[in-house]
């Protein structure tokens, strides 16, 4: 394999701030969607109270980490602490509840590996997964949206990261490439290593915000608001990073050892991770440590085939990047 290394600046690159700018824009949810998703959350709240009063309802996933598209469906997460619930027959009676008021599409997925009840709602249109007890999303979530906060080259960046993906049909993890989630993951870590850094590494500050979920330990410097001036000695565009971010994936990192670190902000070795070698079917092709369950790696889902096409996808839009006279249409051109 050809490996290549642009060192060689493209010293038109600014000239496409304004359509990458724009695309972002495009992307952005409207305030009225936002609006219909707190009423149907309120909705929503009311009916599970008047059945469990001690359980508690949140929002996680792209509704609530900042990284939302328009139209997309909500997560939500229902908390409720009590030793001796039974999920699937919780489950089943949230169905009963929901239908009862008139919600569309009732379905419990009590066998699901995260089981759900899925609904629509035909007022507001939106549809919505609810899900037990999956604090640890709600707490990764959280974490993505305080990123977000400290510089929004960060939102900039991964819109136009996961708008590439999903033209690309390299954001399935079905077919063996990578979440939303691990994308986001990605570029918050490439802008931590940004030098002077656009991104701090919270979890390394004294943590200002700490719970424990499932024997886990989250802990990290949630007071973003004092963060906001963070990156602002790094003066690159959008453009300058979403070059610079394709031309990490398609010739700088090195697969074979590494696995990106948003925990630590830096790179770790494969060897001192134990994930060196393929256990079951995590095969560790490409490797993206989560920041709380640290010995999950979001690469896991990713095959030696599915390896190929990803590595052909950053490839390809580096060149774009590197040469194309219309890098922001070609970009995202679907596959
Ligand atoms: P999209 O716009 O594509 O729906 P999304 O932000 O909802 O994006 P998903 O990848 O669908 O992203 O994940 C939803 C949420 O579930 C994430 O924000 C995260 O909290 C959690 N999550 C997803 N995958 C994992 C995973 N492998 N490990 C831990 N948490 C995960
Ligand atoms: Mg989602």
């Amino acid at each position: 394999r050809e490996r290549k290394m642009y060192m060689a600046c493209r010293n038109d690159i600014h000239r496409y701030d304004a359509p990458f700018m724009a695309v972002y824009k495009s992307l952005i949810p409207a305030e009225e969607e936002l609006e219909k998703q707190r009423q149907l959350m309120a909705q929503l709240e009311n009916l599970v109270a008047k059945e469990w009063p001690h359980a508690k309802l949140y929002l996680y996933g792209s509704c609530a980490n900042s990284f939302g598209f328009p139209k997309s469906d909500i997560d939500v997460c229902l908390a409720i602490e009590d030793d001796d619930i039974n999920k699937s027959d919780m489950l089943l009676k949230l169905a009963d509840i929901l239908e009862s008021d008139n919600l569309q599409n009732v379905q419990a997925l009590t066998r699901a590996r995260v089981p759900i009840v899925k609904l629509m709602d035909p007022v507001t249109g939106i549809s919505c997964d609810i899900c037990i007890n999956n604090v640890l999303a709600v707490v990764n979530t959280k974490l993505l949206r305080d990123y977000a906060r400290i510089d929004v080259r960060l939102r900039q960046l991964a819109f136009i990261v996961k708008h590439w993906a999903k033209s690309r049909k390299v954001n399935e993890t079905y077919q063996g490439t990578l979440s939303s989630y691990a994308y986001v993951l990605m570029c918050i870590h490439f802008l931590q290593l940004r030098r002077p850094p656009i991104l701090p590494c919270l979890q390394e500050m004294k943590p200002t915000y700490s719970v424990r979920v499932d024997n886990i330990r989250c802990s990290y410097f949630d007071d973003v608001g004092r963060l906001d001036n963070f990156g602002s000695s790094n003066r690159e565009t959008i453009a300058e990073l979403v070059w610079g971010f394709f031309n990490y994936w398609a010739y700088a990192h090195d697969y074979a050892n590494t696995v990106v670190s948003v925990r630590t902000g830096s790179i770790l070795g494969k060897r001192e991770k134990d994930w060196t070698r393929r256990v079951g079917n995590d095969r560790h092709l490409i490797c993206i440590e989560d920041p709380f369950e640290t010995s999950h790696d979001l690469g896991r889902v990713v095959d030696k085939f599915s390896i190929r096409v990803l590595r052909e996808e950053f490839e390809r839009a580096a060149e774009i990047m590197h040469q194309d006279r219309n890098p922001c249409a070609k970009l995202f051109e679907p596959y």
